[in-house]
This record gives C-alpha cells, structure tokens and sequence, in this order.
C-alpha cells in the first residue's frame, strides 16, 4: 500500500554532497557519514550503501542497535557508536565488528574483560568534552584515561571531541576548544598516532584549519548549512543541494464564505469567500503543530498558505488565488515545484526548529521512496 505523503531521496544529490565536502578536505582527511537517527530521515541503510558506492568507508551511528542492523544490512565500512553500550550488549561489538567511542572507565573495563575472553581485540575512540558540556572524559583526566588503557590492554586507535559553536564563524569559541582538543594524548605513551575527529559539518566547512584526520559529517551531507540560510547565503559556491523533498496530494477542494473559522480552535478566521484544499499531513506526519497560520506549501508552482490549526493527519492550504487546482493534484511540503522552492531551512523559521528536526521529522514518519 502507499501513502498520500511521500519522501523523495535523492541519491544523485547525495553523492555529489559527498564529493563536494571532500573537495573542501586537505588530502588525507577521512569524512565519516553520520547517519544515526535513520540518516536524519534519509534511511540509514540506504544512505550507507550509496555513499558506499562513492568510496564512503567510515558511518557514525548513535547506538549499537543501529549498528547492528546497518551491518546486518551488508555495510563493510568501520561503524562507529557514539553513545556507548548498555553491559549486555557488549559482545555485539565484537561480534559485529562495531568500533565505540567511549567515555567512561567503566566501558574500557568492559571491553578489556571481553577482549580477554574472547582473545581479540577492539577498534577503540576516546571521547572527550572540550567545551560542549556533553559527553566525554574531561581533558584534565587525559594521561589517567591513557594510562588506564595500557593497563587493560586497550590501545585507543583515536580521540574525539564535538564543537559547541562551530557553526559560529563569529565565535571565537572553536579555536579555544581546538586548542585543547589538540593537547589531549601528548601522554599517550603509544608510538602509533592518534587519529584525531573533532569537527561536524560546521568544523568542516568554517573551521579549515582543524579537520584533524577525521571529519563527521551530517547535515551538510544532506544538503543543508549548519548555520542554515546564512551559511547558504555567505558561502560563496552554493555546493550542496538537498536530498530530501516531501510530497502530499489534495484530497478535498472546499469553499467557505466570508468570516468562516478554520480548523480546531478558529484560530483562522476568512475575510473573504476562501477555497481550502485539504492535505491529508499533520503532526503525526511530521509537520509541525507550531506551525500552523505560518507554513506555506506549493500547489501549481505557487506558495499556498496553511490556515489554521494543524490536526493529527491534515491541515487546510488556501488556494483561493490560484486557479485549476484538482483533487489528487500533487502539493509539495518540502523541495521545489516551477520556480518556487521551500526548503528545510524555511520550514524551520516556521516552527522555531532547525532544518535537522525538519529532516528527521518529515524523513522519519513517511513513505520514503528512492530516485535512482
Ligand atoms: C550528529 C553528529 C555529527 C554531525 O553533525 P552535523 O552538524 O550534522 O554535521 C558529528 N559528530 C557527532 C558526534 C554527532 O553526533
């Protein structure tokens, strides 16, 4: 069965935004896919194998579930799982060939007891907080961390650390945080190097000078700039293209006359004879409650805007000033129709969000189909 609503991935554009974020690395520099929460709302699986396909070998995901299902899925490249692992689970590691960035004693001792038991050994990252007040082993306790590992036999292959404000170029908060990322493990006794990751896609594009070895990307991957419109505007090639688009199709054309509230509430009251188009779309789809009296979509090639509330599963475009809308014509949420285009980034403005919660909102509760 399909939906009235759909998401189109576009795999063309993905792979360009791939070559394109690598083209903006030194030599040398690995990108890492991030592609936790079902490549915000892109399918993991998918996502992974074609940028497989573009010479992709690095994917960062949240938990071990999610890495367990992408190697299931056929993905060879190194899995990384940024948010540790529940004690049960640790054997997944090793049975799936999982590499998780840790951040606690207790992990190390953890993996150090099964690698002992089952006499092989882990990729194994270090994670530290530099200034994000997140997750990590803190700075100060670098040399205590490294000489823990010696003595558990583990030999971290790299560190990590993530950029509060890199999408900033105002800030001068990444170099401080830089300076002290870069400092970690000069007490690492190994005489193999650290791998080093500490930018997301806003290091990458407006930190140059700290890309490390390795760099994670996300939602540049996708086609949007951290920093949203701005980054769109200021960066002067406009190098990546959104992947996603989000369709619906009219089920309903109404008229109602003049002073007619709209929707739950009446929170629309029409000044003049209105015809409404209604979508069936909702917050349970994704499209955001808030932005209801606010989003627009395109009908015809045409801005429409939403009137009243957004219900569960629909919500009323109006389409009064524009002519030969039919029932079953396609409306587009998310991506372009004729020359107008609504973006992420503008669906964000609408509902106080960021293009990332649009992303996953919209990818992650409707049909996904595939260009190729
Ligand atoms: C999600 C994530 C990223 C990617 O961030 P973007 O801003 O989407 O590029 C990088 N690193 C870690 C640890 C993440 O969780």
């Amino acid at each position: 069965m399909t939906s009235f609503n759909k998401v189109i991935v576009d795999p063309a554009a993905l792979a360009h935004n791939y070559r394109y974020l690598l083209s903006k690395t030194a030599p040398g520099v690995r990108l890492m896919a991030m592609v936790k929460s079902d490549a915000y709302g892109h399918s993991m699986t998918r996502v992974a194998n074609i940028l497989g396909t573009s010479g992709c070998t690095l994917f960062g995901v949240a938990e071990v579930s999610e890495g367990v299902a992408l190697r299931e899925a056929g993905c060879s490249g190194e899995i990384f799982i940024f948010l540790g692992f529940d004690h049960f689970d640790v054997d997944y590691l090793f049975t799936h060939n999982l590499t998780p960035v840790v951040f606690t004693v207790e992990d190390l001792e953890r993996i150090s007891e099964t690698q002992r038991k089952r006499n092989s050994d882990l990729n194994v990252y270090l994670k530290f907080d530099c200034g994000m007040s997140r997750l990590g082993f803190s700075p100060a306790d670098g040399g205590e961390v490294f000489e823990r590992c010696r003595t558990l036999a583990i030999r971290p292959c790299g560190v990590m650390s993530h950029f509060p404000c890199s999408d900033d170029r105002q800030s001068g908060n990444s170099e401080l945080v830089a300076d002290t990322f870069y400092n970690i493990g000069s007490h690492s006794s190994s005489n193999q190097p650290l791998v080093r990751s500490i930018c997301n896609s806003g290091g990458l594009l407006y930190q140059p000078g700290s890309h490390g070895d390795m760099v994670r990307i996300g939602i540049s991957l996708y086609g949007y700039y951290p920093d949203g419109r701005e980054g769109r505007e200021d960066v002067f090639d406009q190098g990546l293209r959104p992947v996603m688009k989000c369709i619906t199709r009219i089920i309903q054309i109404r008229t109602v006359g003049a002073g007619t509230g709209i929707s739950y509430g009446h929170s629309y009251v029409t000044e003049r004879e209105t015809r409404l188009a209604v979508l069936p779309i909702g917050y349970s789809d994704g499209y955001f409650r808030t932005m209801s009296n606010k989003a627009e979509v395109l009908i015809q090639g045409r801005r429409a805007p939403i009137r009243g509330r957004i219900c569960m599963n629909m919500c009323m475009a109006d389409i009064s000033t524009i002519e030969n809308v039919a029932v079953g014509d396609e409306v587009v949420l998310l991506g372009s129709q004729g020359n107008e285009t609504i973006d992420a980034d503008e669906i964000g403005s609408w509902s106080d969000t960021i293009s990332y919660e649009v992303l996953c909102a919209l990818g992650n509760n409707n049909h996904r189909d595939f260009l190729i």
